[in-house]
């Protein structure tokens, strides 16, 4: 027989089980006579015994005890396995949280990552003409410069070729522009200007914002020219005259020219 010792709530079941052992050892004593494996203070303290009618005591007590022992014995494991299922359900919570939590990382680096290469495409400039060539330097002489030397560079490009904004800014200028023709300047990002000339037509209005590669209208021969072609120009101020090496300025910008 086990004697599972129960705690807290489950005193009574434990008040049987001592009252079990009593009459056990009783028992022991009335059929084998032996006195010495027995607890003698416990026999001595429960005299009346053997004189109440040990058998029934004996028999009830058994059966008692076997039914707590089954009922403590079915809740210890219903317990036992209470506590699994939570321990399990603990677990995979955890799990469900550690890989919510990892996916949300992850997208957090792919967000920071598509706004690093945003930031890097808006800061990158392109050629205002796709996979064209400059066809006359910056500051090469020539009658047909009003300055005497030409103040930009000119790409080679057929009338009706789309013309890039090289990078982010705003429209400042969109329309006619003398000797330019029709023509657009940007005010980049980086406070410095840029000019497109001889479109034959303008594709945005002055105060427009514009990216790198943004169309802003069609190349032509309008203005001084001898023939279809985009004059641009890069310069540190609005002013006519701070014309800077405008092939230098895109490269230093990224653009690949
Ligand atoms: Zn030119």
């Amino acid at each position: 027989m086990a004697f599972t010792r129960a705690t807290g709530k489950h005193r009574r079941p434990s008040r049987v089980h001592r009252g079990t052992a009593r009459a056990a050892g009783v028992a022991a004593l009335t059929t084998t006579g032996v006195i010495g494996s027995l607890s003698a203070p416990a026999l001595a303290a429960e005299p009346a015994a053997g004189q109440t009618g040990l058998t029934p005591v004996v028999t009830l007590g058994d059966e008692v005890a076997a039914r707590v022992d089954a009922q403590a014995s079915a809740q210890h494991e219903a317990a036992r396995e209470a506590a699994q299922a939570a321990a399990r359900e603990a677990a995979e919570e955890a799990a469900r949280e550690k890989a919510a939590e990892e996916a949300a990382e992850a997208r957090e680096a792919e967000e920071r990552a598509a706004r690093e290469a945003e930031r890097k495409r808006l800061n990158t400039f392109v050629s205002p003409i796709a996979g064209s060539y400059v066809s006359t330097g910056y500051l090469s002489g020539g009658a047909v410069w009003s300055s005497g030397t030409h103040t930009g560079v000119d790409f080679h490009a057929a009338s009706g070729t789309p013309v890039l904004s090289v990078g982010m800014g705003t429209v400042v200028e969109a329309g006619w522009g003398g000797a330019y023709g029709n023509q657009v300047v940007i005010k980049m990002h980086d406070g410095t200007y840029t000019q497109y000339g001889h479109l034959s037509s303008v594709g945005v209005s002055v105060g427009q914002q514009v990216t790198p590669g943004l169309q802003i209208g069609v190349s032509g021969a309008t203005g001084n020219v001898t023939g279809a072609h985009l004059h641009f120009e890069a310069r540190t101020t609005a002013e006519y005259g701070s014309d800077i090496d405008p092939v230098a300025y895109l490269r230093a910008h990224g653009a690949n020219v």
